[in-house]
């Protein structure tokens, strides 16, 4: 339970770790937008080529992969320093913060690969799309990520 007067600090620092849990939410979205937009842009056909041959295409894919790789770190280093029992605020909020808006962008450009069809519910992608908008708001909505992240900083410079 802890002594008495420390309850929100103890909630808070719950709060630390569900952000690194919802960073892990945020890139798994990531990471089915980015696997269902490569399958549909294989797949589909238009001006006799499939849409994965288009640059235009190309370059939302790449965006997504390389946010996937930048959010992965920023996880793993925020449960590595939860673990090795190091503070980890500044760093679960910076991987909640980048993961979530990942998502939210990365759900964007995977519903544009997959045009007026992205908008159907038979099409997985409608179902991340809702799923991403929520991952800024719980656990501490990005505007509180950004606040808490700077309120570190400016302790630590
Ligand atoms: C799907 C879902 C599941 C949820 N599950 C849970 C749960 O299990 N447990 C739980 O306790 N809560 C849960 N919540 C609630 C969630 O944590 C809150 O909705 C969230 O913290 C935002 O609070 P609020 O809705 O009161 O918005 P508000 O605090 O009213 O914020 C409204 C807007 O103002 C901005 N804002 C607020 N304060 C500041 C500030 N100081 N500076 C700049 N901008 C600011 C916010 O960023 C936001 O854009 C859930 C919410 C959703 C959507």
């Amino acid at each position: 339970m802890g002594r008495e007067g420390a309850g929100f600090k103890i909630a808070m620092t719950a709060l630390d770790s569900g952000r690194i849990g919802i960073a892990s939410q945020a890139l798994g979205i990531t990471r089915a937008c980015l696997d269902e937009s490569v399958k549909y842009a294989k797949d589909r056909k238009q001006f006799g080529k499939p849409i994965s041959s288009f640059e235009a295409i190309q370059w939302m894919m790449a965006d997504m992969a390389t946010g996937i790789e930048a959010a992965n770190w920023l996880a793993l280093s925020a449960a590595w320093r939860k673990d090795q029992g190091l503070p980890f605020t500044k760093e679960a909020s910076m991987a909640k913060l980048f993961a979530s808006e990942l998502a939210n962008k990365s759900a964007y450009l995977a519903l544009q690969i997959h045009g007026g069809y992205g908008y159907l519910k038979y099409f997985k992608i409608e179902r991340l799309f809702r799923d991403a908008r929520a991952t800024t708001i719980y656990e501490g909505t990005s505007e509180v990520q950004r606040l808490v992240i700077a309120r570190e900083l400016l302790k630590e410079l």
